[in-house]
């Protein structure tokens, strides 16, 4: 196997720069000589001296517009002392910087207490409560009474979708939001609307955002300061239904969720708390508790017999993944001439939750419609593709609600359960059982991993030695590779983030040839998915630091590498239940329960209209 790789990774890509190395300048902050690359912000050459200056609207490489003045610093330059934004700021030789002076301080304590002036400062009931950018700042700056009041304006939450909820009473308009939409997911649904003290960062005509081109990724949740944005919350539906004695609440938990919910209780990035993780959904109350890894499983072996058929001539190459339902709404949205393309397998969430209410159902002698599917994802989009119409087998929704990983560890919270000590525990059996190919499909191109080892065994009649496929791994934003498939040289392309999607479609219109095309909507697949742990400010800085996302990948390939069982189609549980129920791969009943459709959507308000 061979490999090539192009494209940009959203972020924290690990590309390497072939340029020649950087002209440096020298300067001064706060008294200290400094030697940096030239054209550098000054609040990245500050950092690198320890200097942490105080900001809101910054985002490294993504966001780096000054809006909010918060980072205003002292620069000393020709003769002039001045108040200058430390973001958009470059470093120079010669000036001098002074990011502690009285005058320093008060500007900056001067643009919070305007900011906080329109704000509604409910932070008690607020979902970023003790995690809030804007609170913490507040607090650092020794603001305790409001200085500045006037008119105030109040609008109503936008809350008409069942992914994310609009505050618009918390934006502070910083523009992370527009900026990661734009530059990281390629969407594109923010812009600034109305004038002056009304304006607003908003879709078109100020419309909620399940009535736009919004592919419900969360990846501006993920990015906001405050909250005004945030997933829309099922804890309390969660809640009522394991309190009602008639029914029987079965929950599954995605790859991702068992390497990023301990960081949500103070552990490091990428500590695997699987065993933790199944003890808390024991005691949260949940009758059944199973990992989406076994489903994830299935789907590989599906989607392996699907991309077998349609290299025979029975549909259409590239085979494109469509686990993700980011991406699946993003290719309804933008490029619908690929519907076809789409594999027809649903997601591993979306078939387990049809196999409970089927397989298990039927196994248990328990009446599905007592039963109610709950679902822990990193992902918002998720929430999105459990209300599809096209996502109802035998009457019933597949999964009844999504809880992102954020709202799992509120549950956990509540329940006064301390996830740290709690003992390790197994999930149930049989859909709690999985091989290493589930866990990695979590990671940009580990659905990609997962299906060579089970195509490569179809096809030879006997499992490849090779199981590790490293050319499919790691954070460049496209990567390529190719596949002897038992004679036939198998084309393959991964992608993740919606933009470097764009890319990589725009490539195959222009007729360039693949096989086989994985694609996740989020930054590094779905360990940097959209309902993943938002960290409060210094905890933010420290898992920026060691890469969070990174981390998690790595413990996901550990995970992987200990497993007895590796290939999906070698998972013992997977065997049974095509022994018990669904016949063989791509049967009838296998294509009732497991595979759908899409709908075109086209396009809907955007960009052009605003
Ligand atoms: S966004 Fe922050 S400051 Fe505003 S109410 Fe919520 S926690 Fe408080
Ligand atoms: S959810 Fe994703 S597509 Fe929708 S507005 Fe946010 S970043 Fe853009
Ligand atoms: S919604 Fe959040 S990220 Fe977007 S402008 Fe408002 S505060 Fe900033």
């Amino acid at each position: 196997m061979e490999a090539t790789s192009s494209g940009t990774a959203p972020s924290g890509g690990t590309q390497v720069d072939p340029s020649p190395p950087k002209e440096t300048v020298r300067l001064w902050i706060d008294g200290r000589p400094v030697e940096t690359e030239k054209g550098i912000n000054l609040l990245e050459a500050a950092r690198s001296i320890g200097v942490e200056i105080p900001h809101l609207c910054y985002l490294r490489g993504i966001n780096e517009a000054g809006v909010c003045r918060v980072c205003l610093v002292e620069v000393e330059s020709g003769g002039r002392r001045t108040l200058q934004a430390s973001c958009v700021y470059p470093a120079a030789d010669g000036i001098k910087v002074y990011t502690n002076t009285p005058r320093a301080r008060r500007a900056r304590k001067r643009v919070v207490e305007l900011m906080l002036s329109d704000h509604d400062m409910n932070c008690v009931n607020c979902v970023r409560n003790l995690n809030c950018e804007l609170q913490r700042l507040a607090d650092e700056m020794g603001i305790r009474k409001l200085r500045v009041t006037g008119e105030t304006r109040r609008r109503p939450l936008s809350r008409k979708n069942p992914f994310i909820v609009r505050d618009y009473n918390k934006c502070i308009k910083c523009r992370r939001c527009e900026a990661v939409c734009r530059e990281v997911q390629g969407v594109d649904v923010y812009s600034p609307k109305n004038r002056g003290f009304d304006m607003v960062i908003a879709p078109a005509f100020v419309k909620d955002l399940g009535e736009v081109d919004c592919i419900s990724c969360g990846q501006c949740v993920m990015a906001c300061p405050t909250g005004s944005l945030a997933e829309r919350e099922y804890i309390d539906e969660v809640w009522r239904a394991i309190e009602d004695p008639g029914k029987v609440v079965v929950v599954q938990t995605a790859p991702a969720i068992q390497v990023s919910i301990g960081e949500a209780f103070g552990m490091d990035p990428g500590v695997p708390v699987t065993g933790k993780l199944a003890a808390a959904l024991r005691r949260i109350g949940f009758d059944m508790v199973f990992s989406t890894e076994f489903a994830a499983d299935l789907t590989i072996v599906e989607e392996a017999h699907e991309l077998l058929a349609r290299l025979e001539g029975r549909g259409k190459l590239p085979l494109i993944s469509s686990c993700s339902p980011g991406w699946v709404k993003f290719c309804e949205h933008f490029y619908p001439e690929f519907l076809d393309h789409l594999s027809t397998c649903k997601s591993p969430m979306e078939m387990f939750g049809a196999l409970v209410k089927t397989y298990l159902a039927e196994k248990m002698n328990i009446d599905p419609k007592k039963m109610v599917v709950v679902a822990v994802m990193p992902c918002t989009a998720k929430k999105f593709e459990a209300a599809r119409q096209e996502l109802v087998t035998r009457g019933s929704r597949d999964v009844d609600y999504v809880l992102t990983t954020r709202e799992l560890a509120r549950m956990i919270r509540a329940a006064g359960i301390r996830l740290d000590e709690l003992p390790d525990e197994e999930f149930d059996r049989p859909l709690g059982l999985a091989t290493g190919a589930g866990a990695i499909f979590a990671a940009t191109g580990g659905v990609t991993e997962a299906a060579i080892r089970t195509a490569l065994a179809l096809t030879r009649g006997r499992p490849d030695t090779a199981i590790e496929f490293k050319d499919v791994r790691g954070l460049r934003g496209i990567k390529e590779a190719r596949v002897d498939l038992n004679g036939r040289e198998i084309r393959i392309a991964v992608a993740h983030g919606t933009r470097n999607a764009r890319r990589l479609l725009e490539r195959i219109k222009a007729g360039e040839r693949f096989d086989f095309i994985e694609i996740m909507a989020c930054p590094g697949g779905c360990v940097g998915g959209g309902g993943q742990p938002i960290l409060g400010p210094p905890d933010r800085r420290k898992a920026v630091a060691v890469d969070a996302g990174a981390k998690r990948t790595q413990a996901l390939y550990r995970i992987d590498a200990g497993k007895k069982y590796r290939r999906a189609h070698e998972n013992p549980a997977v065997k049974q239940l095509y022994e018990e129920f669904l016949g063989s791969p791509l049967s009838e009943k296998a294509r009732e329960i497991l595979h759908t459709t899409y709908t075109p959507r086209g396009r809907m308000l955007n960009r052009m209209l605003h």
